[in-house]
């Protein structure tokens, strides 16, 4: 950030008085602009044995599969942002949303907040972000062009919790690591 939205006057990065990190200030009107963390929205759309996974028509990932998530928008519930996200990228509706699980991914500043939902019906069909949209059982799940880490992890908590038929909400950290994920119950 060069600039400053509100008076276009250039920015300082510097620790605010009274404040304890550094953020984007600007000397001629004051204004401090805060940058705090994104939260992205998504579920597990489920349907008796299998779950829905769009393949991306956009990048990162262009190809990949993945989980209907993203950015929750302003004014929004996270369970509506999850709704909307599903009907966006894959023209489905979906109810009965259980939190399932939170991820800080701190290192890009992301919350992922999952919901496991159920299709309401078997009309669905590739938003503008999808080349396609699909329903896979465990072993249908392409797992090698999954898009992202926190949806690999997403998958693979919901296969080990579907064994017991118990789904604890859990919150997990994704490091940047390549495979270090920590997990509290
Ligand atoms: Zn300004």
């Amino acid at each position: 950030m060069n600039f400053c939205s509100h008076c276009g006057s250039r920015l300082a990065y510097r620790t605010p008085p009274g404040d304890d990190r550094d953020r984007f200030l600007c000397a001629a009107c004051g204004v401090i602009h805060y940058q705090n963390p994104r939260v992205v929205v998504g579920c597990i759309p489920e349907q008796g044995e299998r779950i829905l996974l769009c393949r991306r028509a956009i990048d990162p990932c262009y190809g990949k599969w993945t989980l209907p998530a993203g950015y929750l928008e302003n004014g929004e519930t996270v369970a509506a942002g999850a709704e909307r996200e599903t009907c966006e990228e894959a023209g489905a509706r979906i109810e009965a949303l259980v939190p399932y699980l939170m991820f800080n991914i701190c290192h890009i500043n992301q919350i992922y907040f999952m919901f496991r939902a159920q299709l309401m019906d078997a009309d669905f069909q590739p938003g503008k972000e999808s080349l396609e949209v699909g329903l896979f059982t465990e072993a249908e799940v392409p797992w090698e062009l999954i898009a992202f880490r926190v949806i690999s992890e997403t998958l693979r908590a919901y296969f080990r919790d579907r064994s017991t038929g118990v789904f604890p909400f859990a919150v997990a950290d994704i490091l940047p690591a390549p495979d270090h994920v920590r997990r509290m119950r």
